[in-house]
């Protein structure tokens, strides 16, 4: 049995009219950049996601670039970011000749450890970047209380994680200074191409991302801020205009989905309950943990990805191949061992938690379409691997 990864073909056909048309209005109208598409999205977003500002802009990437040159961040400044994320989460920091210094992780939500941050902060650091990983909210009262102490801005990246909540119910993105999504097609609501979105519910801030996003000029072609190029397209609106209403399905889906691998991995006697237990000593296999350790208060994952931890994980990921399991490694090499921040000198011992998660973690197909045969197929064929 096939088991891709992910298949956007299964969600496109089953929304095909609505999308064409989108498409094809837009082409009709000729009308290309920050039009009435982008406006609707932008209007319904801010409803969706409860903020006062959202902006539509050109990828995840420049939304967090965008939000970092409208607090003001300058050449030297320091920002804290987890080291273990994608590549973006820490290069719009050095773009900005600013630097990126990096912290551990949580070992069971992968988000970046609380305690972790104090010991990096110095009289140049000016803000933290927690990346809600995989779709799950990061530890935001505690990155809260850090930041106040410390009078540091926080910039969430919500780029896999629109729709998730914080365990109070409020949306990621929207609990700390500025909020960064990404639209890209593999992520939960994605596009034809390269989008993003960044929000706010500071007036000012507002105010200098929607000038920011088009060179800093306003009124037009006078400017006194430099800006860039961060625009979305009407294309990419009318598509997101379209699967907007649907978002909170898919998640509810993917859900389903996680929680239906609970109960193979159940069924099977290799899992006690989501997130409690290894397997066995042996093979050392966790679930993905939904539910904060010291908190009985549940937040909102969204699974963007469905990550197990597996001691042999490269042979398990060989072995699912040769089944046609599609699975993939976020991430392989945590910032702190990229060749391009060999100038930071990191030192490896400061980052245990995300040494061993380059090295056991393994994402397994989770998106909305799959039937329920999949999901046993792929825990089946963990399960043979195992005792074999
Ligand atoms: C996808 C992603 C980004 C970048 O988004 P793009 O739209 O691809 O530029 C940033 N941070 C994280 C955590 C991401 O997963």
């Amino acid at each position: 049995m096939k088991v891709p990864l992910l298949d956007l073909k299964l969600q496109y056909f089953t929304h095909k009219k609505e999308l064409d048309e989108a498409l094809l209005r837009v082409a009709e109208s000729q009308y290309f950049i920050l039009g009435k598409e982008v406006e609707k999205l932008e209007s319904s977003l801010k409803e969706y996601l409860g903020c006062k500002y959202a902006i539509g802009v050109s990828s995840g990437t420049d939304a967090l670039l965008l939000a970092l040159m409208a607090l003001n961040i300058q050449p030297g400044d320091e920002v804290i970011v987890p080291t273990f994320s994608f590549f973006a989460t820490a290069g719009v920091v050095s773009r900005l000749n600013a630097v990126p210094v990096f912290a551990d992780i949580d070992p069971v939500t992968f988000n970046l450890d609380p305690k972790d941050i104090e010991k990096h902060i110095t009289p140049k650091t000016k803000a933290i970047i927690p990346v809600h990983l995989y779709g799950q909210s990061a530890a935001m009262d505690e990155i809260i209380t850090i930041a106040k102490k410390h009078q540091l801005k926080i910039v969430e990246d919500g780029a896999q994680a629109i729709g998730a909540q914080y365990k109070n119910g409020k949306k990621v993105g929207t609990i700390g200074d500025i909020g960064c999504y990404s639209f890209f097609p593999s992520k939960n609501l994605g596009c034809f191409g390269d989008g993003g979105l960044v929000v706010t519910d500071d007036d000012k801030l507002g105010e200098r991302l929607r000038i920011m996003r088009v060179h800093g000029g306003k009124p037009k072609y006078y400017h006194k801020v430099i800006g860039g190029n961060f625009r979305l397209d009407e294309i990419q609106a009318a598509v997101l205009n379209v699967k907007l209403p649907f978002l909170d399905g898919w998640s509810e889906k993917r859900r389903q989905n996680a929680k239906l691998y609970t109960q193979f991995f159940m069924n099977v006697g290799l899992a006690e309950e989501e997130g409690k237990l290894f397997f066995d000593e042996k093979n050392k296999v966790l679930l993905p943990k939904a539910v904060y350790k010291n908190s009985d208060v549940k937040n909102y994952h969204i699974y963007n990805q469905y990550i197990i931890r597996v001691e042999k994980r490269d042979a398990l990921r060989k072995y699912l191949g040769e089944k046609e399991i599609g699975t993939e490694i976020y991430y392989p090499v945590p910032f702190h061992r990229q060749e391009c921040f060999a100038n930071l000198h990191c030192h490896e011992a400061d980052f245990p938690v995300s040494n061993s998660a380059v090295s056991d973690t393994i994402a397994l197909p989770i998106f909305p379409e799959l039937t329920e045969a999949q999901l046993k197929y792929v825990v089946d064929s963990i399960t043979e691997f195992l005792k074999s």
